[in-house]
C-alpha cells in the first residue's frame, strides 16, 4: 500500500491510497446509462473547483492538451502570451506551433507581468487571445487574475488561462473572474493520478470558435462542449481515473474549497517562514525566487547558495526518504521546488522540510 505524506514533488502530487484504490473500478460502456451517471457526479465538484456555473470538460490528456485546444479554438488572430517562466513559455510555443502569431510580454523568472504592461499591449494592436499561467509551476510566482479577464474583454480578447498549479490550491472564480478559457490537469492540486485534465470555456469563448478553422478533432471545445451536455466525452475516456476523480472530487466538495484554498495558503506560509529560519539557523544565503504577495500556495521555488547544487539537495532529501522537485528549466542547477499542494497537511509538510534543512546542513557545510 502506498503510503502517502513523502512525496512532495511540485506534480505529480502525492496520491491518497483510497483515490489510488478508487480506480479499480469496472469498466462501463461510455454510452450508455451508468457511465452518463458517474460523469455527472463530477460536474458539481468540477465546478466547485473552477468557480464557475458552466459544464467543465473532461479531456483523456495531460494538461497540456488542453493548453493546445485553448489556443487552437480561439477564434483567429494574433496572440499575446504572458511569459515569466517555463510553462509560460511552453503556452507561447504552443501558440506558435498553432501557427499563431505571438507577441510575448516577458518578466524576469519570478516575477509576474504587470497589468498595466498588459494594457498597453492590447491598446496598440487587436489581439486575439491572451495566455497566461496562473501559478508559474517553475519560479512559484502566482499571477492574480481578478482584473485579468475584464481587461482582456475591454480590448476584445480571449483570455486563456493555464492554472494547472492554481486550481484547486489557489483561488479560481472562472466566471467572476470573466476568464474565457481555464484549464488544469488531474495530477497537481486536485492530487489525482495524473492523465486527465479539465477545462471550463466561456459562452463569449464558444461563440467565436467556429471561426477558428485549425481546430482538429481530438482538442475541438465545439465537440467537448456538445458532448458534455449529454453526460459523455466525445471519445473513449479513461474510466478508471474517472472513477479516481469522482472519489477525489466529492472529497474536495466534503473538503470546500475555501478550506482547501485556506490549507494551501498555510502550507505556503509554513514554507516561507521555514526558509526565513533555515537562512537564519545555518547561515545559508538562499531565497525564495517569487516576489512576497505574488507567491504560489502550492508550489515554491527556492535560489540556493551558490555552492549548493540543486540536484544534490534533492538526492540527499530522497536519502531521508522525502521527494522534493529540483529547479526547472534554466533555474534547474540552482533552484530546488517544493510542492505543498493536493492533500498535504501543513504537519506532513513540516516532516518534509525537517528533512530538508537537514540535508542542506550536510550538503552546506
Ligand atoms: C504541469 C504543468 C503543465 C503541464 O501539464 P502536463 O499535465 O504535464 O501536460 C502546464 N502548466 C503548468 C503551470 C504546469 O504546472
Amino acid at each position: 500500500m502506498h503510503q502517502f505524506g513523502r512525496f512532495f514533488l511540485p506534480g505529480p502530487t502525492d496520491i491518497r491510497p483510497e483515490i489510488l484504490a478508487a480506480q479499480a473500478g469496472p469498466p462501463l460502456p461510455h454510452r450508455g446509462a451508468a457511465f452518463e451517471t458517474l460523469f455527472a457526479s463530477l460536474q458539481p465538484g468540477l465546478r466547485h473547483v473552477f468557480g464557475t456555473t458552466r459544464p467543465v470538460y473532461v479531456s483523456t490528456s495531460s494538461a497540456t492538451g488542453l493548453m493546445e485546444a485553448a489556443v487552437r479554438c480561439a477564434k483567429p488572430g494574433p496572440v499575446l502570451s504572458l511569459v515569466n517562466g517555463a510553462f509560460a513559455e511552453r503556452f507561447a510555443d504552443i501558440a506558435r506551433a498553432c501557427d499563431r502569431d505571438v507577441t510575448v510580454l516577458e518578466a524576469r523568472w519570478g516575477d509576474t507581468v504587470p497589468l498595466e504592461q498588459v494594457e498597453q499591449a492590447l491598446r496598440t494592436r487587436a489581439y486575439a487571445a491572451v495566455t497566461v499561467v496562473h501559478s508559474e509551476t517553475s519560479t512559484g510566482a502566482l499571477t492574480s487574475l481578478a482584473e485579468f479577464g475584464a481587461l482582456c474583454r475591454t480590448h476584445g480578447a480571449l483570455s486563456l488561462v493555464d492554472s494547472v498549479t492554481g486550481a484547486a490550491g489557489a483561488a479560481m472564480h472562472t466566471d467572476a473572474w470573466q476568464l474565457d478559457f481555464v484549464f488544469t490537469g488531474s495530477q497537481k492540486a486536485l492530487a489525482m493520478p495524473a492523465g486527465l485534465a479539465f477545462g471550463v470555456a466561456s459562452e463569449r469563448y464558444l461563440a467565436t470558435a467556429h471561426e477558428a478553422a485549425g481546430r482538429g478533432r481530438y482538442f475541438d471545445v465545439l465537440e467537448f462542449e456538445q458532448y458534455v451536455h449529454k453526460h459523455q466525452t466525445p471519445n473513449t475516456p479513461a474510466i478508471s481515473l474517472l472513477y479516481a476523480a469522482a472519489a477525489q472530487l466529492a472529497h474536495i466538495v466534503h473538503e470546500t474549497i475555501d478550506v482547501r484554498v485556506a490549507r494551501h495558503a498555510a502550507m505556503a506560509d509554513a514554507t516561507h517562514a521555514w526558509v526565513r529560519s533555515t537562512r537564519e539557523a545555518l547561515d545559508l544565503p538562499m531565497c525564495i525566487q517569487a516576489r512576497d504577495g505574488e507567491r504560489s500556495p502550492t508550489v515554491t521555488c527556492i535560489a540556493l547558495p551558490t555552492h549548493v547544487a540543486g540536484d544534490a539537495v534533492v538526492r540527499a532529501v530522497a536519502d531521508r526518504g522525502f521527494v522534493i522537485g529540483g529547479g526547472y528549466g534554466k533555474l534547474k542547477a540552482t533552484h530546488i521546488r517544493i510542492g505543498h499542494m493536493g492533500d498535504h497537511t501543513v504537519e506532513g509538510l513540516h516532516a518534509c522540510l525537517e528533512a530538508v534543512r537537514d540535508a542542506l546542513a550536510t550538503i552546506a557545510h
